[in-house]
């Protein structure tokens, strides 16, 4: 099932939507409409709180966008890759294929966000007060002074100094800068991040115990949100020690030699009964002799009328394979490495000069990064 969908750009950046950030949306409407609007305006009609509700969840994503927005527009100018912005259920998060050249342009990205979140408040702060004035207006005021609060939320909530929160990565660039390595400093910054994620998730659990009644809520999310910023300090390191070993790694030194390939002279059902339904995979590369012709794929197969499948060779099924799905084994790591993060490819074909010499899965990269980590080398 899909998880997420582009609803536009933003500076050539796309933004995505997960599907855990729609569901937050519309309980976050619905909370609103029957907490906050209600006690505002008791009067009012409930479509017209439920208008309202929805108004001000849309407001709290643009505040969230333009947070993300400042990072990736400072990335941008820094030279950084970005890739994207991702809203989910506990925020938004800038995707970037790239680490920071230097201790300054990771630090000016950092602060970027806050910065623009501290502003939003400030501007939410001041329509409220001019708001005020008009007394006909009634309680509007409020729902911009509820703005500008959320807005100082966000920015001292990433201020914390869990990385990769944005407090975490100034903490990060000032460690890079005093050590001059970015390694040590990811190291470091990581540790501390998981340490407070942990010490988020025992802070959680301590008020849940304490009282059940009014704690148990609460403690929940200190919980999810301890366990989510301690996966993503561990996450984050992993990524920075990959992208420095992978970059100086050919892709031959780390893939798999032993790959399955399928002969463009057998029949396709042979294909289905000797290789997809012994391995559940979406292709198989097509050779010719060691030569690639290209895949077949399951979803090719599974067009084909049953009673060919005997009489039809592999070869006339066969499709080119798309670049995504392939890398040259004289490549560098980190190229690789992309691949399989970026669009949703979970094993590589390897090629060299027109030949297929091995397989790439992200299995095989954490099993090197493991070995290399166990022989400290
Ligand atoms: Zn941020």
């Amino acid at each position: 099932m899909r998880r997420n969908w582009t609803i536009g750009r933003l500076l050539g950046i796309p933004i995505d939507i997960d599907l855990s950030w729609i569901a937050m949306a519309v309980l976050l409407t619905a909370a609103l409409a029957t907490g906050f609007m209600e006690r505002l305006f008791p009067l009012l009609d409930t479509r017209w709180k439920w208008s309202m509700a929805a108004v001000l969840c849309v407001l709290l994503f643009i505040s969230i966008l333009l947070h993300e927005v400042a990072h990736c527009w400072v990335a941008q100018k820094e030279q950084m890759q970005v890739d994207g912005i991702s809203l989910f259920v506990f925020g938004g998060v800038a995707k970037l294929s790239s680490e920071p050249r230097s201790p300054v342009s990771e630090m000016k990205m950092a602060v970027a966000g806050p910065l623009m979140s501290l502003g939003v408040a400030g501007v939410a702060a001041a329509l409220s007060w001019s708001l005020g004035l008009f007394t006909f207006l009634g309680e509007a005021d409020e729902i911009f002074r509820y703005l500008a609060r959320l807005n100082f939320f966000l920015a001292a909530f990433n201020l914390l100094p869990g990385f990769p929160l944005d407090g975490g990565r100034i903490f990060r660039a000032l460690l890079w800068w005093s050590t001059n390595d970015l390694l040590t400093a990811t190291r470091i910054a990581s540790s501390a991040g998981q340490a407070f994620g942990l010490g988020l998730v025992a802070l959680g659990c301590y008020l849940a115990v304490r009282s059940p009644a009014t704690g148990l809520v609460q403690g929940f999310w200190f919980v999810l949100i301890g366990w989510f910023l301690g996966g993503a300090a561990r996450l984050s390191m992993e990524q920075t020690v990959a992208y420095k070993l992978f970059a100086r790694v050919p892709v031959c030194d780390i893939m798999n030699r032993a790959v399955e390939v399928i002969p463009s002279t057998v029949s396709v059902q042979e294909a289905v009964d000797g290789y997809f339904l012994r391995r559940p995979r979406p292709f198989f590369p097509v050779v010719d002799g060691s030569e690639l012709k290209g895949m077949i794929t399951l979803h090719r197969v599974r067009k084909l009328p049953r009673e060919k499948w005997c009489e039809m060779c592999v070869s006339e099924a066969v499709e080119s394979l798309p670049n995504r799905e392939w890398v040259a084994a004289d490549e560098n790591g980190l190229v690789a490495l992309k691949q399989l993060m970026g669009n949703g490819t979970t094993r590589l074909v390897v090629v060299r000069d027109g030949e297929v010499v091995g397989s790439l899965e992200r299995a095989d990269i954490r099993n090197y990064v493991h070995v290399r980590n166990i022989l400290k080398v």
